[in-house]
């Protein structure tokens, strides 16, 4: 209701100072859950200011809002941002002084607690001691909400899984009137029913979840055993995605091992287009340097391993070109979504063979028996091992079978089908990629 709103954009503004939401979904999530929703799944991508849907909610109820979080680093630099705002936020867990300790559990235990936000460990959520001031709480109606942050931690399909997320089930249904909600940035259609069935929540669960549809950037793959010369394939593309004015304009090229990088780097400059490798084999000061020359855009190209690109915030990357297969359509979603972040037209390109994907699922295999050997639990390692095949197999997919590549991400990440118009090969030319399909398959029989 409107009341709500108001209130919301009242609060907004006089505790963190923004006169309006980052956007619409985060809107619409923090009124429902002000309202009082309950097994609410919010799934953004980092940034994008997941923390408000909780933190907003919490200033405006009853009681305490508990916000689980995976490593007390994380929980530190929520608390300190709160501070910094000038809100309270408060953490318990085995870093916290005994005196802040014990003022907090004091004022819990008090009639009229001013603890707004209450920032906890998975592990101390499965403690005796908390389980209990957290059922006197509830039974003095003071627990307003549970907020799972980084909730894909409780999947094995997850890239960071952490074995005590797995505690969080028994808290849903030890608290199961009171409402819940889960926020991750990774949510692939596994993570999500993951999170749904370990968290105990019960369908159906309400969703605020960004869509993954980039209409401007174009899809395709190309087949290296088909092409006459892949290499010129990707000068070629490399040349009419920069485009041909004197913008600086920008490139991505992954590949992945060092020498790799370091070979076709140099080629490409012989050929014509200026271009540097990236990867940890490099000294820091030249990693930094190859870095900041192609954000200034004196060097149009990086041909890098998958170290480069994280945090690397750049508007005019043109196009992302995958010269060997990334490790799942989930770090290719991500790698190539680093192109076109100002909103204009990129390329996003992966040249694919089958060698190339036998040679990773020899990988993936050897890694697989490396943590087996490591791991203390040969049941999580094993479900760990299956995920991160069967994300693979996904891209392996996405890369073999003649169909639309938006669809395809789309699918995977759990969105209805988007309107792709011709924003990728198959959509633009089925015929032809069909064809380039039926070639690789014969390439290899012959
Ligand atoms: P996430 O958890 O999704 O990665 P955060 O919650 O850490 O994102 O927020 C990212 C940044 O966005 C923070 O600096 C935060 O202060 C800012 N932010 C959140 N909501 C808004 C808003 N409505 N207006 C402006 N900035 C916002
Ligand atoms: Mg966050
Ligand atoms: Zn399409």
């Amino acid at each position: 209701p409107a009341g709500t709103m108001q209130r919301a954009l009242v609060q907004l503004e006089k505790s963190f100072g923004y006169t309006s939401f980052k956007s619409d979904l985060q809107k619409r999530a923090v009124l429902s859950i002000t309202e009082g929703a309950s097994n609410v799944l919010v799934s953004m991508p980092t940034g994008s200011g997941k923390s408000l849907c909780y933190q907003l909610p919490a200033l405006l109820s009853k009681g305490v809002t508990l916000v689980i979080s995976p490593l007390i680093a994380l929980i530190e630099d929520q608390v300190s941002q709160l501070h910094s705002k000038g809100l309270r936020g408060d953490a318990l867990n085995s870093k916290t002084a005994a005196v802040d300790r014990k003022r907090i559990l004091a004022d819990l235990k008090s009639d009229r607690p001013s603890v707004k936000l209450l920032y906890i460990t998975p592990e101390l959520a499965a403690t005796d001691g908390f389980r209990s001031l957290l059922m006197s709480l509830h039974e003095r109606g003071l627990i307003s909400r549970v907020a799972v942050d980084e909730a894909h931690c409780i999947s094995e399909w997850g890239h960071d899984f952490r074995p005590d997320y797995l505690k969080l089930g028994d808290l849903r249904l030890a608290f199961s009137d009171v409402p819940f909600l889960a926020l991750t940035a990774t949510a692939t259609k596994q993570v999500q029913r993951q999170i749904e069935s370990n968290l105990k929540m019960p369908s159906p669960v309400t969703m605020f979840k960004m869509p993954c549809f980039r209409s401007n950037l174009f899809y395709d793959v190309k087949h290296k055993d088909v092409l006459r010369d892949s290499f010129k394939d990707l000068r070629d593309f490399v040349r009419s995605s920069l485009g041909e004015g004197e913008g600086r304009e920008a490139g991505i090229i992954y590949c992945r091992t060092r020498d790799g990088c370091q070979s076709l780097a140099g080629r490409l400059t012989s050929g014509g287009v200026k271009a540097r490798a990236y990867h940890a084999g490099l000294g820091g000061k030249e990693r930094t340097e190859v870095q900041h020359q192609w954000m200034e855009g004196q060097i149009p190209v990086i041909v890098a391993t998958v170290s480069f690109g994280m945090g690397v915030d750049k508007g005019n990357v043109r196009f992302v070109a995958h010269w060997t297969l990334p490790k799942s359509l989930e770090s290719y979603y991500q790698e190539s979504g680093r192109a076109g972040r100002d909103g204009r037209q990129s390329f996003c390109r992966i040249y694919y063979s089958r060698f190339d994907r036998n040679e990773i699922v020899f990988l993936m295999k050897r890694d697989a028996g490396r943590m087996n050997k490591k791991s203390k639990s040969p049941a999580v390692s094993a479900k760990v091992k299956e995920a991160s095949e069967k994300s693979f197999e996904a891209l392996v997919k996405y890369c073999e079978v003649p169909c639309c590549r938006h669809g395809a991400i789309a699918d995977y990440f759990g969105d209805p089908k988007p309107n792709c118009g011709k924003s990728c090969d198959f959509c633009k030319n089925p015929r032809e990629v069909k064809e380039a399909a039926r070639d690789m398959k014969l390439c290899q029989k012959g």
